[in-house]
This record gives C-alpha cells, structure tokens and sequence, in this order.
C-alpha cells in the first residue's frame, strides 16, 4: 500500500486541520484522541510519511525509530502514566481494523484497563 498523503494525520502534521497537541519533537507529534476510549488517549504519529507500523519498522532509518520510540516515553511521561502503566496499540491493516494509513501508536491509561481484546465487532 502506498501512502496517501490526503489522509487526515497527514493533514493534522501539515497544520490544515487542528489538534489537541501533547508533545511534538523532530521525530513525533502526539495529540490527544479524538474520541478517547481512556481517561488518557493520545495518539504518537511519526513525522516521516509511514502507512503502518511494518511500513515504518520496515523503512524508517535508525534515527527515526529510535525518537519516535523516545517520543512515546516523553507522552507518558508528560501524561502522568509511567508510574500506574498504559497500553500501547498499534493497529495494522484490515485485521488490525486500522483506519488511518499514517501509521499511529495509541496510548491508553488513566484506569485500569481491562481484558486486552473485546469480541470481533
Ligand atoms: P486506528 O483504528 O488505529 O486507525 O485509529 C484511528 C484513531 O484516530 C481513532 O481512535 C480515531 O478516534 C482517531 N482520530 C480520527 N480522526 C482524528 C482527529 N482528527 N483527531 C484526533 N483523533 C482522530
């Protein structure tokens, strides 16, 4: 898959649509879920044009990796979470039912949150 850079993260890193900003480095921006499934929900989307995580593990240099990895330590930092814990999810593809192809890793805390998976919708 080939990435689409009309999708609404792509829009969110050019400024063309607003966001509730968390953290943003050369490596990362992170902004808060829009509709959140946790008292903390924010999502950590790499600078660099990536449609998932493989996409991104795959291509992105070493550099990347390593400060979109540190960016995602400085949001839970900056959330409040690394002492209580969190959830990192990263959706991947049609099985993953990932919906935006920049990929995004959420970050859930701020409860404790219960069984890993839900029934298939
Ligand atoms: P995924 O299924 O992993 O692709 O999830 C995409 C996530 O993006 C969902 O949790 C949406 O609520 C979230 N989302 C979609 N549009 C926006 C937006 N404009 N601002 C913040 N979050 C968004």
């Amino acid at each position: 898959m080939s990435y689409d850079p009309s999708n609404i993260f792509a829009k969110i890193l050019r400024g063309e649509i607003p966001c509730d900003k968390v953290f943003e480095d050369d490596h990362a921006l992170a902004f808060k879920d829009i509709r959140p499934q946790a008292p903390v929900h924010v999502l950590i989307i790499p600078k660099g044009a990536y449609v998932s995580s493989s996409d991104f593990s795959a291509k992105a240099s070493a550099e990347e990796i390593a400060g979109f990895t540190r960016a995602i330590h400085a949001v839970a930092e900056k959330m409040g979470v690394l002492d209580a814990g969190y959830r990192l999810i990263a959706n991947t593809g049609a099985n993953g039912l990932q919906e935006v192809p920049h990929f995004h890793v959420h970050l859930l805390g701020g409860r404790a949150l219960g069984p890993m998976l839900t029934r298939p919708r």
